[in-house]
């Protein structure tokens, strides 16, 4: 087997070793092969054979998920059972074996064209979505065709997932299930949602690898370097080795880093400052906690709907808000209404397709035109807030209307509560994130509107830069310290402060050591992150002294480009504490 390396982007770190899983789709045959009429009877046991294997196949597979993840997890194999069990699908694949003299693999091909055509000419995104479901399941059974002594039991082993790419919902699916090793992706960028759950999760991950789905096979033996974006193909012995036992360090300065959670959030000059936690399920909180969060600066809801194919109820709101800001309590839990839209498509809200989603019914906008959804978050949130721990922040406002807006509806749903004597914070903290450059222009504007401001700098960074930020093909262009970035965060942080607003940055820029330098030297306390990346920012943050950050960056804010304030940075602080910053580096 050829040993070859491959590189991309690591957007998740840590190291994993093992074997690959392509998520291959099988390839339905355009050949008829034809049998004898006598052979008949036999294709359609064969055919029966498969179908009852793909039936205990994925009745497996979904009770496992249910015991391991609960229930909310193994909707979509139930899912595709109910597929497995329709009527006429097993009276298409006999009527053509009898009709045409084939083999089954024929009746399969001719099946899955027919639905694929009849859900495609629907045009809908929710149809187009349950047209993957078949695909898969009858590929399952198509899989199971072959002999199956010589098939091996995939699912449940822990293998290391090669795909084209993998969509937030896929991902949410695929990862939480626990026996995903590492993820590589030919697609994707540092901060699409797929790259944020697989951090959250903790599972290595490198995309923008191009082609590597091509490259790979089920089988192959691979090293998914996630810290430093590599990828190693069938390495030999010797290699893996070497990459062994860096992982082993790693595992150790992690175990090390840990240990930062426990000591306090201060400067060298005794400037406290606060470390959050990004979270997209209620089950990271205690993980975040343990990392040393003191809160969860961004809870994403969206992820709640990624978790079933039906519109969550208010009771299933309530349920998970109230578990974060019950496990989070004392310390605050900002809850972010869903930011759906752009790469974060959900078939249950059948939002109609756009011709540019990034710049189309996203985040706010959405919730906007469906008010009743909206209202029933916000019904959810307020009352989850009864311990007085709860946020609320609103996503990609553009415009002061918005904010007038949702402020109504937010009178609307308070009165209601009061008026079924339901308890909720009636002070409850109202936030924008300002990730849209426009509303970065009138921060003056929005800051007086509002009880704080949180920087999604993903999102910003995006939209100021026009960076798709999960296109692999522009990612060299999307640069967090480019100077027109740092202006505009400069300006927003010293806006809310002049105001005497609190202010947070939620996007990755808070995550990685020489951004966050830069933020706490514009004068930002509040930083939100992926938990993992918490001992570290911790780490580094208590190496250094705000007035000397706040010197070097006056300095730094005087050069022309990224390269050159990322230099100045490094010679004026990092270089100078090399213990806090060496090792803060390779994670
Ligand atoms: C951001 O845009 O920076 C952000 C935190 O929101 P999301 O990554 O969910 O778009
Ligand atoms: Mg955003």
């Amino acid at each position: 087997m050829d040993y070859f390396r491959l590189r991309g982007i690591g957007v998740s770190p840590g190291i994993a070793l093992g074997e690959v899983l392509l998520t291959e789709r099988v390839i339905f045959t355009e050949r008829k092969e034809s049998i004898s009429p006598d052979k008949v009877e036999q294709e359609l046991k064969r055919l029966k054979r498969a179908i009852k294997r793909t039936k205990e196949q994925l009745t497996h597979i979904k009770d496992q998920i249910k015991k391991k993840m609960g229930e909310e997890y193994s909707f979509i194999f139930e899912a595709h059972l109910l597929i497995l069990e329709g009527k006429s699908l097993h009276s298409d694949f006999e009527r053509i074996i009898k009709e045409e003299n084939c083999r089954a693999e024929w009746s399969l091909s001719r099946v899955h064209d027919k639905y694929g055509k009849l859900f495609e000419s629907l045009n809908d995104e929710y149809f187009k979505q349950r047209k993957s479901d078949i695909t898969d399941v009858l590929a399952r059974v198509y899989r199971n065709l072959e002999s199956v002594d010589q098939k091996k039991e995939d699912e449940g082993r822990e293998k290391i997932l090669v795909s084209h790419e993998l969509l937030p919902s896929e991902a949410a699916l695929k990862l939480s299930k626990g026996n995903v090793l590492a993820v590589a992706l030919d697609m994707g960028g540092q901060t699409s949602h797929t790259a944020i759950l697989a951090r959250s999760l903790d599972v290595p991950a490198v995309v923008g690898l191009h082609n590597i789905s091509q490259k790979v096979k089920n089988g192959d033996t691979l090293i998914v370097d996630g810290t430093d974006g590599e990828v190693l193909v069938n390495p030999p012995l010797a290699i893996r080795k070497e990459f062994l036992s860096k992982k082993q360090k790693y595992n150790d300065y992690r175990k090390e880093l840990r240990k930062t959670a426990k000591l306090s959030s201060l400067t060298l000059d005794d400037v406290k400052f606060s470390p959050l936690a990004n979270i997209e399920l209620p089950e990271e909180v205690n993980l975040a906690l343990s990392l040393g969060a003191e809160g969860i600066g961004l809870f994403r809801s969206e992820f709640i709907y990624l978790q079933s194919t039906s519109l969550p109820s208010e009771e299933d709101h309530f349920s998970i808000y109230s578990r974060i800001a019950k496990e989070a309590y004392p310390y605050p839990v900002y809850i972010r209404t869903v930011d759906v839209g752009g790469e974060k498509n959900l078939p249950q809200l059948k939002i109609e397709k756009e011709p540019n989603p990034a710049l189309g019914l996203r985040a706010i906008r959405f919730s906007l035109r469906d008010k009743d959804l909206f209202k029933i978050q916000l019904r959810a949130i307020l009352r989850a807030s009864f311990q007085k721990n709860v946020r609320i922040l609103i996503p990609m406002i553009t415009e002061i209307e918005e904010v007038e807006e949702v402020k109504l509806l937010f009178r609307e749903v308070k009165d209601e509560l009061k008026a079924k004597r339901i308890k909720f914070d009636e002070k409850i903290p109202l936030g924008v994130m300002i990730e849209v450059p426009a509303a970065a222009a009138i921060t003056d504007l929005l800051v007086k509107e509002v009880d704080y401001l949180s920087i999604g700098t993903n999102d910003l960074i995006q939209y100021y830069l026009a960076v798709d930020r999960s296109n692999e093909f522009v990612s060299y262009l999307y640069k967090p310290l480019h100077p027109s970035i740092l202006r505009l965060i400069k300006f927003i942080i010293e806006t809310a402060h002049r105001e005497g607003k609190e202010i947070t940055v939620c996007g990755e820029m808070a995550a990685d050591p020489l951004s966050a330098i830069v933020l706490l030297g514009f004068g930002l306390t509040k930083f939100s992150m992926n938990p993992i990346f918490i001992p570290r920012i911790k780490k580094a943050l208590r190496s250094v002294e705000h007035k000397t950050v706040k010197r070097v960056m006056q300095k730094a804010m005087t050069l022309k480009t990224a390269q050159e304030i990322e230099e100045c940075i490094i010679e004026n602080i990092l270089a100078k504490h090399p213990e806090a910053f060496l090792m803060g580096q390779v994670i």
